[in-house]
C-alpha cells in the first residue's frame, strides 16, 4: 500500500508510550526505579556529588590527579570541592579533534541557612533561612522539610548533617496563617502573600532547666546540637546548610508513568548522562561529562560553570595525554559538540494559556531540543546553528530516539537560561537538550518515565557518534 501524504509530509508528533514494546517498558521502569533510589540518597549537589564519585569508581573511573598518562578507553573524574564533577572517557581521536561534552547542573532550589540562623520567638525556636534559586515562597509552607549539609569547625573538622529522611529522624517545617485570620493575606498577590524574611523553619518548643537563662528553648536547642554534633552557635557561621523536602521520589498516576520528586531540576539529567557516561567504552571522542553547581543562581563562584575549573580539567587531559601546545584548549573548545542536558518547561493543561501548543514540550514525547532559550527576542540566548541542529537530529534519527524541538513558553511570556551559553562563548557547538517536567522548581516535580530513559539513550548515542 502507498503511503499516505499525511504520513510523508507531517510532523507527526506522538507519546513515545504508544512505541514501546514490553521489552522496552521493562527497561524504562526498571532504569527509573534506580533513578528514584538515586535521587533519595542524593538531595543536594554534594551529596550528589559524593554518590556520582563512588558511582564512578565502581565502574573503572580513576581521580585524574593519581594519572601521570592518559590513554585512549582511560576513564577519570576531577571533583571540584565536593560539589561539581567532571568525567571523561578519553577518545581514540586527539582532544583536538573536539570532545563530546554533556553538562547539566546538580544544584537544585532550596532553602538555605543564613549565617546566624538560631532564634527564639513566642517560646518557640527557629532557623532563620535565605532561599536558593527562583523558587515561588507559597509552595515552601507547610510541608515536610529536612536539613542536609555541612558545617566546619574553625579547626577544620567537617560534620556532615542529614536530618529528615529516616522516618525515625524528626522533621521541619514553615508554618502558614490559619485561613480564618487571613483575610489580608489571601487578598495579596501570590507572590508577596508569603515573604522571604517568614521562610523560617519551626525548629524545637521545649524550653532549657537552665536557670537565669534568658531564651530557654534556643538554649536548649543549642545543647542538643552541642551534644549531637559537639558544635557552638558560632559554628554556623562556617556551615552549608540547605533544607531540601523530606518527600521521597515516588511513580506517579495509577499507571506508575511518572516519577514525582524533589529536585529532578536538574538531577535528572545528571543522572541520566551519569548512568550513560559509565556504559561509554573506547569512544571515538572523548566523551566529557559536566556535573555542575550553583546553575540556579547563575553558575558563578568556583563551582559555578563560569569558574575555569572546567578549562583547567580539559588542560589536564591535554597534559596528561600529551597534546598540550599553545592554543589547544582554545582549539578543543572550538572543535567541540555539546548537549546542555537541563530539563524543559512541559505543556501544562491546567496551565494552557503561557504556552504555544505548537511550539512547547509535552511528556512521554520524549527528549526536547531547544535551539535557543533566552527572554523577550531571544535577549541572552545561545542560539544553535542550524548546522548543529541538523547534526543532532540525524544522530537522534538514527539511533531511533524519540525527541521533541520546542520552546520554553509563550513569546514574551518569561523564559529562562541554562549553562548553554557558557560553553558556546568558548566556541563549542552547544544545544540544550533535556526532558520535559511539570511543577518545574516545586518541591515536587513531575517527570514521565519514557523520557527519562529516552534521555538516557539520547545521551549515550551521543556519545558513542563518531
Ligand atoms: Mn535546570
Ligand atoms: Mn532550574
Amino acid at each position: 500500500m502507498e503511503e499516505s501524504l499525511e504520513k510523508k509530509l507531517l510532523d507527526e508528533k506522538r507519546s513515545g508510550w504508544l512505541d514501546t514494546d514490553d521489552e522496552k517498558f521493562g527497561k524504562i521502569f526498571d532504569f527509573c526505579n534506580g533513578y528514584m533510589e538515586f535521587l533519595n540518597r542524593s538531595k543536594t549537589e554534594r551529596e550528589f556529588a559524593a554518590n556520582a564519585k563512588q558511582v564512578a569508581e565502581e565502574n573503572g573511573f580513576v581521580d585524574i590527579n593519581k594519572v601521570e598518562q592518559l590513554n585512549p578507553g582511560d576513564k577519570v573524574y576531577f571533583v571540584n570541592r565536593e560539589k561539581s564533577v567532571y568525567l571523561a572517557v578519553i577518545g581514540k581521536q586527539k582532544l583536538e579533534d573536539g570532545l563530546h561534552i554533556i553538562g547539566s547542573h546538580i544544584d537544585s532550589p532550596r532553602l538555605d541557612l543564613k549565617p546566624n540562623p538560631v532564634y527564639e520567638d513566642g517560646e518557640l525556636a527557629y532557623f532563620n533561612t535565605h532561599y536558593y534559586g527562583g523558587i515561588k515562597k507559597y509552595q515552601w509552607t507547610t510541608i515536610p522539610l529536612s536539613l542536609h549539609g555541612v558545617i566546619i569547625k574553625a579547626n577544620g573538622e567537617k560534620i556532615t548533617v542529614n536530618i529528615g529522611e529516616d522516618e525515625n529522624d524528626p522533621i521541619f517545617t514553615i508554618t502558614d496563617l490559619l485561613p480564618h485570620l487571613a483575610k489580608e493575606q489571601v487578598n495579596k498577590k501570590l507572590g508577596e502573600a508569603i515573604e522571604g524574611e517568614k521562610l523560617n523553619l519551626l525548629i524545637g518548643g521545649i524550653p532549657s532547666l537552665e536557670k537565669n537563662a534568658k531564651e530557654k528553648v534556643k538554649l536548649n536547642i543549642l545543647k542538643i546540637l552541642n551534644e549531637k554534633y559537639g558544635i557552638i552557635e558560632r559554628d554556623f557561621i562556617s556551615s552549608e546548610l540547605e533544607f531540601v523536602p523530606s518527600f521521597k521520589a515516588r511513580s506517579l498516576g495509577f499507571d506508575y508513568g511518572m516519577v514525582v520528586a524533589y529536585g529532578q531540576d536538574d538531577k535528572l539529567c545528571s543522572y541520566t548522562s551519569l548512568k550513560a557516561i559509565m556504559d561509554i567504552t573506547n569512544p571515538e571522542k572523548t566523551a566529557v561529562c559536566i556535573l555542575t553547581d550553583k546553575e540556579e543562581i547563575g553558575s558563578l563562584g568556583n563551582t559555578g560553570m563560569k569558574s575555569h575549573v572546567f578549562d583547567y580539567f580539559i588542560s589536564e587531559l591535554l597534559d596528561k595525554k600529551g597534546e598540550n601546545r599553545p592554543n589547544a584548549l582554545d582549539k578543543v573548545f572550538c572543535c567541540s559538540k555539546m548537549l546542555s542536558a537541563d530539563v524543559d518547561g512541559a505543556y501544562d493543561p491546567l496551565y494552557r494559556n503561557v504556552s504555544d501548543k505548537y511550539n512547547s514540550s509535552f511528556l512521554s514525547k520524549g527528549v526536547t531540543l531547544n535551539k535557543y532559550t533566552g527572554v523577550r527576542g531571544k535577549s541572552g540566548a545561545s542560539d544553535a546553528n542550524a548546522e548543529y541542529v541538523a547534526w543532532v537530529r540525524n544522530l537522534f534519527e538514527e539511533n531511533d530516539i524519540k525527541y521533541q524541538v520546542t520552546e520554553l513558553g509563550k513569546v514574551d511570556e518569561g523564559g529562562g537560561g541554562t549553562i548553554a551559553y557558557m560553553l558556546a562563548n568558548k566556541g563549542v557547538d552547544v544545544i540544550d537538550c533535556g526532558v520535559p517536567i511539570l511543577s518545574m522548581h516545586a518541591p515536587y516535580e513531575v517527570a514521565s518515565k519514557f523520557d527519562i530513559y529516552e534521555a538516557y539513550r539520547a545521551y549515550m548515542a551521543f556519545w558513542k557518534k563518531d
